[in-house]
């Protein structure tokens, strides 16, 4: 026992390898990773020989070997997110400050479930919805002293990420719309079967575009809605919702007799980085009277930017906004967050118990999906105010630049193929030879859609290629554009965050991915795509 009350007690001897390394780490965390994270790919299933073993051990081991095994089997094999050539997801570069900000974080180890666990962490949590919310809002000042500390209002939620931000969001919306009405208790107490019943109606439903993000469908299965009413409505060459094929899904669904509740504009898809019109949403979710959430789980951030903020036009219309702040906000994996236009709105969820989250406290419990929830909100704060409305501006139009012309530069070239243009800092692309996009000009469309199938098995693998390789990593998806019939297409996507990224890094990306379909020319696919593009009047 002795010993075991050390781990919690001593702190760490200098000079051991737990020290060294953290020494390391703070000395230069770039080297440190350079270092440590190999570069060639191994494989999954190899690795997980590594961590095949159930049984706790019996008898400690020290920390020093623990940390030497992490060294080798985990951060040797870990991601190198934070890498300028690392362009295919969402996760990027932390600013250095975040690293020993996390340790006190850590240290403190508070819970914002209740101020008993939290004290100052409250208001600050409090404190920077307010921020954020003033950000999508700008509520006058009168409004925020009004409403950012009252026991009994919420301008939003802090939660571990997007998904459960959207969760919160058409939660708080299902229970307004399906609320208490004379003798009908409310949804939330007597559930979704009884609701449709009171109110009369078959089913409900959440419409959002075909590129709504997967965690809605979670939603609608979590709150019982069902992720076949996630009804996905078309979009255009753009990837943005038709207000007209909304316009119409609303009807055919009133005439099913079923009830949709809330309308999602995505403010940054996640595969194309595109924007819902999200002023004519807000207009058609107003005649409908369906509460209108935005995701801008990718794309909120883009508010701080005086010149691109106007393409998020009528976000400030929205209900609810989701804004990740692992995302654009450069905060360590872990937090997202909702706003809510009407500080009442999240009454509608709220839960109290006798020995937590007392009615009339100011504990956050009362109003989160989750229970005990970590301090994250110092890191949003410190981000807020240490990168500052002009830091994000210049990092979110540093991102929309580079994709911009990246995208040009792959217009301009003749064996790749621009797919769907950047209207932020997302766009994706794929390789086409130049006899492969003549023959698919002039094809018949079975022949295209035999040369686009051929296409995509190519692009696969160059985008495992190139991952294997390790230098630079592409994400891939698979689209249906306007321009192939709506043929699903895969292409390469790229998300361009990190500020380290320049275009001398996306010039070599391109160079890779041309070597990778050059080493190509006796693959089975290359060989049938030339058959396929020879000759197309065979
Ligand atoms: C990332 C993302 C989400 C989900 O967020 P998580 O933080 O991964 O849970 C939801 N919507 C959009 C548009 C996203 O980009």
């Amino acid at each position: 026992m002795e010993n075991l009350l050390r781990i919690f007690t001593v702190p760490e001897a200098p000079g051991s390898t737990l020290s060294r390394l953290e020494n390391d780490i703070s000395a230069n965390l770039a080297g440190f990773l350079q270092e440590h994270i190999v570069a060639e790919e191994t494989d999954l299933v190899e690795i997980e020989r590594d961590f095949s073993d159930t049984l706790i051990p019996e008898r400690p081991v020290y920390v020093s070997e623990q940390t030497e095994f992490l060294l080798d089997k985990v951060v040797a094999q870990s991601v190198h997110t934070a890498s300028p050539s690392f362009v295919g997801h969402m996760t990027s570069a932390l600013p250095y400050f975040m690293i020993p900000l996390s340790k006190i974080m850590i240290a403190l180890n508070q819970n914002l479930v209740k101020t008993e666990t939290s004290k100052a962490f409250t208001p600050l949590e409090r404190q920077v919805l307010g921020m954020l919310h003033r950000l999508v809002y700008d509520e006058p000042e009168s409004f925020y002293s009004q409403w950012l500390h009252d026991a009994h209002r919420h301008l939003g939620a802090f939660c571990s990420g997007g998904t459960v931000a959207n969760i919160t969001a058409l939660w708080a919306a299902r229970n307004r719309a399906f609320g208490p009405d004379g003798d009908f208790p409310g949804i939330m107490k007597a559930g979704m079967f009884a609701a449709m019943r009171h109110y009369g109606c078959e089913g409900t439903a959440v419409l959002v575009s075909e590129r709504g993000h997967y965690s809605l469908a979670k939603a609608a299965d979590v709150l019982g809605i069902g992720r076949d009413q996630i009804v996905a409505v078309e979009t255009d060459g753009h990837n943005r919702i038709r207000p007209d094929a909304l316009e119409s899904t609303i009807r055919r669904l009133r005439r099913s007799n079923i009830r949709p509740f809330a309308l999602v504009g995505v403010a940054g898809t996640t595969e194309t980085g595109n924007i819902d019109p999200l002023d004519s949403l807000a207009d058609i979710a107003a005649k409908e009277r369906m509460h209108f959430h935005v995701d801008g789980a990718w794309g909120g951030p883009t508010l701080f930017s005086e010149t691109y903020r106007k393409r998020l036009k009528g976000i400030e219309r929205a209900d609810s906004v989701t804004i990740d702040a692992h995302k654009q906000l450069y905060v360590p994996m872990g937090v997202g967050l909702v706003l809510f236009r009407d500080p009442a709105a999240l009454k509608s969820i709220e839960h109290h118990a006798q020995y937590i989250i007392r009615e009339g406290s100011k504990d956050l419990g009362s109003a989160t999906l989750e229970g005990s929830r970590p301090g994250m909100a110092m890191l949003v704060h410190s981000a807020l105010k240490i990168i500052g409305r002009r830091g994000y501006a210049l990092l979110i139009d540093n991102g929309i630049g580079l994709a911009r012309r990246f995208a040009d530069r792959i217009e301009a070239l003749d064996d790749f193929e621009l797919v769907s243009d950047p209207e932020l800092n997302i766009f994706t692309y794929r390789w086409l030879p130049p006899a492969a996009r003549d023959a698919l000009r002039d094809a018949d469309p079975e022949r295209c859609r035999q040369i686009n199938e051929v296409l995509n098995r190519i692009t696969r693998y160059i985008q495992k290629t190139q991952r294997e390789h390790g230098k630079a990593f592409v994400s891939r998806t698979r689209l249906t554009p306007e321009r192939y019939d709506r043929q699903l297409i895969t292409v390469f996507r790229v998300v361009l965050a990190n500020p380290l990224t320049t275009d001398e890094v996306l010039r070599d990306v391109i160079e890779e991915q041309r070597e990778i379909a050059a080493s190509m020319q006796d693959h089975e696919d290359i060989q049938r795509l030339n058959q396929l593009t020879r000759c197309p009047a065979a």
